[in-house]
């Protein structure tokens, strides 16, 4: 039998943390609770979890502070925001710190199961994908070399970090060179039809990719921007 998937529960409210663990236990997953932003991290490091879910209003420390730490690390894991907080600021800030997906309660735990599920397979695709086109490949573009099985970019034999959906969508465009996409074929790809945001999302991306790899972001000759169509990676650079 294939181990259960470990799914770490970071929520202080012992009423909703039940009722989480219980829904991913109903679903044969392995849930593992934690009370506060401290207990979380020590247990994300102790129990290498497959995914997050993370409430962002913690006892001890804010939940986006608890985002910060885990997009510090080189391993890669789905972190699903759970919070009361519903306003629009927070959303944006926790998927810009690289947060995969946002709930807000009250939730329904089949929908949230379904994004669980559906968070764990697209990593799960997205990594076998990388193991495939990595063969000991790399994807070189100018002075930017791009490792898509260990999910590391250098400019000029530097590592840039780079959060998950910026390094997504960098490998993307990198595999398909000289195509153009539009933002809404990007949004799709990358973020999912049922994600909270829109295409302009891409463009906030496109600008952080660029800010890290372009000589000049100003004049970009990586990403170049194809007027009413999208965006291109040119393979000259
Ligand atoms: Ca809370």
């Amino acid at each position: 039998m294939p181990e259960k998937r470990a799914i770490l529960v970071i929520e202080d409210d012992h009423a909703i943390s039940n009722f989480i663990c219980r829904a991913l236990t109903a679903n044969d997953y392995k849930a593992i609770p934690a009370a506060s932003g401290k207990e979380g991290l020590s247990l994300f490091f102790s129990h290498s979890p497959d995914l997050v879910l993370l409430d962002l209003g913690l006892p001890d420390m804010d939940g986006l502070e608890v985002l910060e730490q885990f997009s510090d690390l080189p391993q890669e894991v789905p972190t699903i925001i759970i919070s009361a907080r519903d306003r629009e600021s927070e959303k944006v800030k926790a998927l810009d710190m690289g947060a995969d997906d946002y709930v807000a309660k009250p939730f329904d735990p089949a929908e949230l199961v379904a994004r669980v599920k559906a968070h764990l397979a697209r990593y799960q695709r997205l990594t076998q994908g990388g193991q495939r086109a990595e063969n000991g490949q790399v994807i070189r573009v100018a002075d930017v070399e791009i490792y898509p099985q260990s999910w590391k970019v250098y400019k000029a034999g530097r590592e840039i970090k780079m959060p998950n959906r910026e390094f997504e969508l960098l490998k993307f465009l990198a595999e398909h060179p000289n195509i153009v996409f539009s933002k809404d074929r990007l949004f799709e790809t990358i973020w999912g039809f049922d994600y909270v945001g829109d295409s302009a999302t891409v463009t906030v991306h496109v600008g952080r990719i660029r800010d890290k790899i372009e000589d000049d972001p100003s004049k970009p000759r990586i990403i170049e921007t194809v007027w009413g169509a999208g965006y291109r990676l040119n393979a000259k650079g």
